[in-house]
């Protein structure tokens, strides 16, 4: 067998990650021979007698990759003196003595709930937990009483921790749904608090308990409910389940390529899966007015499609959100075109580009605010603007897979797309839903206003002289009033499945 390193080593037969394997090694806790490993150092593990601890290290187990809902009050560290119970216990024994040695993929603190991953391969581990790729964790955030308007504030403005500036990369508040849902995956169920939906890509110890400390909303209740593309649903608390091979490959599979910044990682990411993708991928075009839910039917469909996706508002948004932020007069062009090169795209935990970056940090957040929905068509109207935006986009769509939604991407950016969609809603439709995700009346006095506003945004987007928005010719129109959003996402798989049949 050829050599490794005795990190690398420890790690193929699932000690620990590569990480925690070099500290091991420092630790002095790894011997080769009868003599203490040092980190790096080259071995052959079929030929050299390797111990940890004493105990010497066994050939590979099959992988095994275990998604666990953690109940409160059981520790995530595998082996803890003062721990009462730990995660491991709750792992069938069977699995268990399969396994070998199991290790949580990050921590989830003693006092918090919900989705834990565990398993014995040290390289997908690493993978996921490298701060590199960020892998998005989301949590159900359970508080005493609702935040005010001016902690929300403070809270995506980032807070000021030992660490650094700790950012989330989205609040809002938790839909009903969400929250009956959650019920059968805690105990005791959700009660009576306010409940939030916290995203963040930093892992630093309790983070989200720091920061909504920092505002003075302390955390009653911390319920992760979301790993990448992993979710808790269907899980009861203390129950473990295995996933397929084929679950964790995609889990880790979603995250960008290495690369060396950010923009880097998302085009890379584009060409990666190019070259997976099979040559019957389809370059599809999305269009459609606002607030039409085009950029959560694209994402939804090209996750079941395996595409790519690509939300091109959010370039309009990104830049006028910097504009306003830097008191850039909205009319004038150059100033505004200098600032396209500091707002990327980048992937979300699937690989879709669904979220934006400023000068790096991640804004999504905050360019859906009311502020940004009431300016952002006259950013886009600007000519130069439009084409300062052209070559990125065309370039994100090289080589097919893709779905990507906007205003003009049947008609100017893509005008040779496979397959031209076009989603159709009524503005009160619209209104209605636009309200309700802001959790107001959908048929109130706000919804109706929204729904004046939502025309005279499509009044612009019309009528700007140069890319209009308009049904690209040949579009294939999907209605979706009175459609479930599921419903939505299915005609667009069934419009790119037939195209995808045609060719
Ligand atoms: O789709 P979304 O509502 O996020 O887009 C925000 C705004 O960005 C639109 O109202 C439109 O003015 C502009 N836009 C555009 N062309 C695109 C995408 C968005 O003009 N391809």
């Amino acid at each position: 067998m050829p050599e490794v390193r005795i990190q690398k080593a420890l790690a193929d037969a699932g000690v620990a990650s590569r990480r925690a394997a070099e500290a091991l090694v420092a630790a002095g806790r790894v011997t080769i021979g009868d003599r203490p490993a040092s980190i790096g150092q080259r071995v052959d593990p079929e030929r050299d007698h390797i111990n940890v601890d004493g105990r010497p290290l066994r050939a590979r187990p099959e992988p095994v990759y275990l998604v666990l809902d953690k109940p409160a009050g059981v520790t995530s560290t595998v082996a803890d003196r003062h721990a009462q119970r730990t995660v491991v216990e709750l792992v069938p024994r069977e699995i268990r003595a399969r396994a070998g040695r199991l290790y949580p993929v990050g921590r989830l603190d003693r006092d918090s709930e919900g989705l834990l991953l565990l398993t014995n391969d040290g390289d997908w581990a690493e993978r996921l937990l490298h701060p590199r790729h960020e892998v998005e964790r989301e949590y159900a955030v359970g508080l005493a009483t609702a935040l005010r308007p001016e902690q929300e504030r403070r809270l995506l403005d980032g807070i000021e921790l030992e660490e650094g500036i700790a950012r989330l990369l989205a609040l809002r508040a938790a839909t009903p749904t969400e929250t009956r849902a959650l019920a059968g995956a805690i105990d005791p169920p959700p009660g009576r608090m306010a409940w939030y939906r916290a995203t963040i890509g930093q892992g630093w110890k309790r983070q989200l308990r720091r920061m909504f400390a920092a505002v003075g909303a302390p955390v009653s209740r911390l319920v992760r409910v979301r790993i990448g593309t992993l979710r808790l649903a269907g899980l009861r608390p203390g129950e473990v389940h295995l996933l397929s091979a084929r679950e964790a490959a995609r889990l880790a599979a979603a995250l960008p390529r290495e690369a060396g910044t950010r923009a880097e990682a998302a085009r890379s990411d584009a060409v990666g899966d190019r070259r997976k993708a099979p040559a019957r991928h389809l370059v599809v075009s999305l269009d459609g007015p606002g607030s039409s839910g085009k950029s959560t039917v694209g994402a939804g469909a090209a996750s079941r499609l395996g595409y790519r996706f690509c939300d091109t508002g959010l370039f309009y948004r990104a830049l006028t959100w910097l504009a306003l932020q830097r008191a850039v007069d909205l009319a004038d062009e150059a100033a505004l075109v200098a600032l396209v090169p500091a707002v990327t795209l980048t992937p979300d935990g699937e690989g879709r580009l669904t979220r934006v970056r400023v000068d790096g940090a991640d804004v999504t957040a905050r360019v859906h605010s009311a502020r940004v929905d009431r300016h952002v068509s006259e950013v886009a109207r600007q000519p130069r603007v439009r084409e300062a935006l052209l070559g990125v986009q065309r370039g994100l769509a090289d080589g097919g897979g893709i779905i990507m939604a906007g205003r003009d991407i049947g008609t100017v950016v893509l005008p040779a797309a496979d397959l031209k969609l076009w989603l159709q809603v009524s503005p009160e439709e619209r209104a209605r839903r636009r309200a309700g995700e802001r959790g107001l009346d959908p048929d109130g006095a706000e919804a109706h206003r929204l729904a004046g506003e939502l025309r005279e945004r499509d009044r612009i987007d019309a009528s700007r002289p140069v890319a209009p928005m308009r049904v690209p010719e040949g579009a294939v129109v999907i209605e979706s009033d009175g459609n479930t959003l599921e419903q939505t996402i299915e005609a667009v798989v069934l419009a790119v499945r037939a195209a995808e049949r045609r060719r």
